[in-house]
């Protein structure tokens, strides 16, 4: 083996419920509009669309309760509360019906976006990064295994900030179903172990401010309380 110049950083990793070994993530995916309603809040036509896809550093993960710090260059940093998948197993074509033996557990997330400069790179027709790929810009709570909740295909999706309702759907209007997304994903990229998918967000994305408690909630998934400082 190769002595590294310098440490490498440890892996990113997520906890697991009821139990002491941690999920070690390899890369972050993201689904782009993927609920009408919130399609349609963007100004696009949800009817038009195939799924597209972004992505985020694993090392923006922010785990186990810790605080959002707002972030440099915005004045418009949104929430958007997503149902996380957690690949346990990789492949390249995966067929729809086999896509969910992949998945080894669920987590609910957070696509936090500078919005401001999202906007921006949207107008201007470059990447997205500086938008959604930023440090901090993916909180997400411990994953819940398939062997304890099973594949949650119903059931409201939430976000309250400071206890105010702002975001609300159900898994039912995912336009693309979990297992859709990973067999479209696996045929653009070669899927791994460690892969988390997040799988877009209901309608009602807004501006968060420091000081702000957010709560997310998917109903037979769990919880996800962040800060923002
Ligand atoms: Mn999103």
């Amino acid at each position: 083996m190769s002595d590294y110049v310098f440490s490498p950083p440890a892996i990113p990793n997520l906890s697991i419920l009821d139990s002491d070994k941690v999920f070690p993530v390899h890369r972050i995916y993201c689904v782009g509009r993927n609920y009408a309603e919130h399609a349609i809040e963007m100004g696009h036509d949800p009817d038009k669309e195939l799924p597209f896809f972004f992505q985020k550093n694993p090392d923006n993960l922010v785990v186990n309760g810790a605080d959002f710090p707002y972030p440099p260059m915005t004045s418009d940093v949104h929430h958007e509360i997503e149902l996380v998948v957690a690949l346990q197993q990789g492949g390249k074509d995966i067929l729809v019906e086999n896509a969910l033996e992949h998945v080894y557990g669920y987590a609910v997330g957070l696509d936090m976006t500078r919005r401001d400069l999202q906007a921006q790179q949207k107008k201007m027709g470059r990447p997205w990064d500086v938008g959604k790929a930023f440090e901090h810009s993916a909180p997400c709570g411990q994953i819940m295994p398939v062997a304890g909740i099973g594949h949650p295909a119903e059931g409201s999706i939430t976000l309250k900030i400071n206890g105010e309702l702002r975001q609300h759907g159900d898994l039912n209007q995912l336009i693309w179903k979990v297992p859709e997304i990973i067999s479209i994903l696996s045929g653009l990229f070669e899927l791994q172990p460690g892969d988390l998918i997040m799988t877009g967000t209901p309608a009602g994305v807004g501006p968060v401010q420091r000081g702000d408690t957010l709560e997310g909630s998917i109903e037979g998934v769990g919880e996800l309380h962040v800060e923002v400082i």
